[in-house]
């Protein structure tokens, strides 16, 4: 029995337990907030063992540790891509991944439905928004959404689902709450002008620090890390 196998059962579940009680306080079910886990600095043994307990939805940060990670593990996981795409990456990626939450220009989601019609794919895909307008932060700016959306309503190939935003890194848990809400509202912004033509259910915001907060400010996908290998150190550390 390996000891970081039940370190991150502990962890999971404890992670898990604080989902729950977020929903239940916000009067959700716990069945409508999905665990990413972001593997992005876990050893490859710590992945076998989240796998091995039942965890599914898996994200990496960069498209090449999620090319080499997705060949050694059967199609049973869900690779979320949640780092940003580079163009030249979209061709690989496209097959192996589930949800890309980090389209981030309007280049890219053209470059990516242009791909996936190459490629006979739909591929669901989320929009990164820097709510915050740090200069420091990939996504696309609330500015540039109604040019978003008038693309996304031509793509074939592309299924727009929402959006995905982080925090600012100040650690300000009123200001990550703030991100999340601006985050809700220009959706529900956008479906009520786009009636119809556009369904964005999806919310990726959330992190270790702070799921709590997304989860009560409407988030569907919550992408933790570290807390899922809290008390873990590499091997060679
Ligand atoms: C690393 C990362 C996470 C997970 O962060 P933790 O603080 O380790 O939970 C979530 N989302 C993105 C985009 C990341 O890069």
């Amino acid at each position: 029995m390996s000891t970081a196998l039940e370190t991150i059962r502990t962890n999971l579940l404890s992670v898990q337990d604080r989902i729950a009680a977020a929903c239940q306080a916000s009067g959700r079910e716990a069945s409508s907030v999905k665990l990413i886990a972001v593997v992005k600095y876990a050893e490859l043994a710590w992945v076998r063992d989240l796998l091995e307990i039942g965890v599914r939805d898996l994200g990496e940060s960069r498209p090449q540790q999620l090319l080499q990670r997705a060949e050694q593990f059967d199609d049973s996981v869900s690779w979320h891509q949640i780092g940003h795409l580079q163009r030249n990456k979209i061709r690989k990626v496209l097959p192996l991944t589930s949800l890309i939450h980090t389209i981030d220009s309007v280049k890219l989601l053209q470059a990516v439905d242009r791909v996936a019609a190459e490629l006979s794919l739909t591929v669901p895909v989320l929009l990164q928004i820097n709510v915050s307008g740090e200069p420091s932060k990939g996504g696309l700016s609330p500015a540039e959404l109604p040019v978003v959306w008038e693309t996304a309503t031509v793509c074939t190939h592309v299924e727009l689902q929402g959006l995905m935003t982080m925090a600012p890194g100040t650690r300000d848990l009123e200001e990550a709450r703030e991100t999340f809400a601006a985050l809700r509202r220009l959706r529900d912004d956008a479906e009520q002008q786009l009636r119809g033509r556009l369904s964005l259910p999806e919310l990726s915001m959330g992190m270790s620090g702070d799921f709590e907060i997304a989860i009560k400010e409407g988030a569907t996908m919550v992408r933790i890390g570290s807390g899922l290998f809290e008390g873990l150190n590499p091997a060679g550390a």
